[in-house]
């Protein structure tokens, strides 16, 4: 008789699944549904930067890149720092280049994490932060963003944070501007939570890839707050910032001694990846003010679309001060299960949306909530709008 066979994925990757946002937009694509739940951008990058990709390709760049990126993208990396951040950072010795945000996250946490040891997240949490958590055998802990009241937005609780903290924490893992909640961290919430690294000496990897997309209030990295340079992995991409999701050109900003230690687990994730785009990337990072203040200005035109137009309709809808995405309370269209409706919705209502109690530990008490992603066509939005607001139950 033949044995039943069990998967064959180790325990303790036993939770990671297919992702929420790869079945709902599978499913919008079989209804050809308007599709506001994933995160990619329906334009692509400006034209210089496509033509700096053609060029690359003309001029050879076909071979392995060194390492930790090819020279000219680590300066400019160090430079776009400067630029707008007012970072000083080493190119040489500060810089590595990496296969996306994801690719710099998931370095990090390998290189820094023993099993067993702590990693602080925010709840809801961006999903790749979760898997390579458990990949690195380390213990996920979440503090919870509180749900937006009458009063006020998504809203971290401080003393949550730092009542999390623990002997066995060994790295805070923060995200702002934040995926799902368009939570944008303020200077003072940065600088409560510098004092508290500092005092806990705590290592923090900082998820920044919404960086330019800020249009109400600034971005202010972590790694620029007092005492927080020598003990800060800044994450980002080209990836939101020129609508090039696809190209997965990111980096990890850190001092020598955590730059060397996610150098040494890089290598052997992917070595080096996707050499022409590393030189457009020079090109596209480079790109004059008027480029940046567009990429700012076209984002948050869209979210202004979506907000006014939902609460044109009595739609409850919390404008985000960055990020791609605004949040909606699905309660006040009649769906009190976001999943549920997320399900159905490409089929029965012609639109995606993302439930955000998938990206929680505590699903129940964001039940309502969905996250609407501002990165598409016009046109795509509104018919998206008028669609959720058509799925109204009355
Ligand atoms: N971090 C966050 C918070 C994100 O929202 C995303 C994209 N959805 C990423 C990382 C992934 O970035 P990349 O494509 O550059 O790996």
């Amino acid at each position: 008789m033949q044995r039943e066979r069990t998967a064959p994925i180790a325990t303790r990757l036993r939770g990671l699944s297919t992702s929420v946002f790869s079945e709902i937009s599978a499913l919008a694509h079989q209804h050809g549904a308007a599709n506001l739940g994933q995160g990619f951008p329906d334009d692509g990058p400006p034209e210089h930067v496509v033509a700096a990709a053609h060029a690359a390709l003309d001029a050879g760049h076909h071979q392995y890149a060194p390492g930790p990126g090819i020279p000219a993208l680590r300066r400019a990396i160090a430079d776009h720092q400067q630029r707008f951040h007012g970072q000083h950072v080493d190119a040489e010795t500060e810089v590595t280049v990496t296969f996306g945000a994801t690719e710099a996250v998931t370095a990090a946490v390998l290189a820094l994490c023993d099993p067993g040891d702590e990693v602080i997240v925010l709840d809801p949490v961006y999903d790749s932060y979760t898997a390579v958590i458990a990949m690195a055998a380390a213990a996920e802990v979440r503090v919870p963003i509180d749900p937006p009241t009458e009063e006020r937005g998504w809203h971290l609780d401080l003393d949550r944070l730092a009542a999390a903290i623990t002997p066995r924490t060994r790295l805070l893992l923060l995200n702002s501007p934040h995926n799902p909640t368009g939570l944008v961290l303020t200077a003072d919430e940065l600088d409560r939570i510098a004092s508290l690294c500092v005092d806990r000496d705590l290592t923090v990897v900082t998820d920044e890839v919404y960086e330019h997309l800020v249009h109400d209030g600034s971005h202010v990295p972590l790694a620029t707050r007092p005492g927080m340079a020598e003990r800060t992995l800044t994450v980002s991409s080209l990836g939101k910032t020129f609508s090039c999701t696809g190209w997965k050109v990111g980096w990890a900003v850190a001092p020598p001694p955590l730059t060397e230690a996610v150098r040494a687990v890089k290598q052997f994730l992917s070595f080096a990846g996707g050499t022409p785009l590393q030189h457009a990337a020079v090109t596209a990072l480079g790109s004059d003010d008027t480029t940046y203040a567009e990429v700012t200005a076209g984002n948050a035109r869209r979210h202004a679309l979506i907000v006014d137009r939902l609460r044109d309709a009595d739609v409850r809808v919390v404008p985000s001060a960055g990020t791609y995405f605004v949040t909606v309370d699905l309660a006040s269209l009649g769906h009190d299960d976001a999943d549920a409706f997320a399900r159905r919705a490409p089929e029965e209502h012609g639109v995606a949306v993302v439930p955000i109690a998938a990206f929680s530990g505590t699903p129940d008490a964001l039940r309502s909530w969905a996250r609407l992603a501002a990165c598409k066509r016009e046109d795509v939005l509104v018919l998206g709008i008028d669609r959720l607001i058509a799925s109204r139950r009355r």
